[in-house]
């Protein structure tokens, strides 16, 4: 198996905070790291992490996570509601980075914005 790049680009539908690092060898997708930034709080919120089975266990969400945690230095991070797989993950991750990822934690008002929008939406009180 050959090189894996990593590529950030903008999340789906996800307005203008929504972002994704997509891991992908040659023409093939091998696994995403969703996450939202808000830039004016430098607060972040990580998503999901998606590797594909085949492409388990060689180290690419960590690869993933770090891309992502050196690309933006200085940001507080959380993450969504963590399995107990991905609590062990995070914790690594945390440690190796000597960067808290917490499970909970306030997100900024600029992201919670975001979402209470898209909410609106989604019930049709727009
Ligand atoms: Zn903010």
């Amino acid at each position: 198996m050959g090189q894996v790049s990593h590529t950030a680009i903008p999340g789906p539908g996800a307005g203008n905070s929504g972002w994704e690092i997509v891991l992908s060898e040659g023409d093939t997708v091998v696994g995403r790291l969703r996450f939202r930034l808000c830039p004016v709080c430098h607060t972040g919120r990580i998503q999901d992490i998606w590797v594909n089975d085949d492409w388990q266990r060689r180290g690419l969400g960590r690869e993933a996570m770090h891309t992502l945690l050196t690309a933006s230095p200085g940001y507080r991070w959380t993450t969504t509601r963590q399995t107990w797989q991905g609590n062990a993950f995070f914790a690594a991750i945390a440690q190796e980075t000597q960067t808290p990822l917490s499970a909970q934690g306030p997100l900024c008002l600029h992201l919670r914005g975001w979402w209470s929008r898209l909410a609106h939406r989604l019930v049709g009180h727009q």
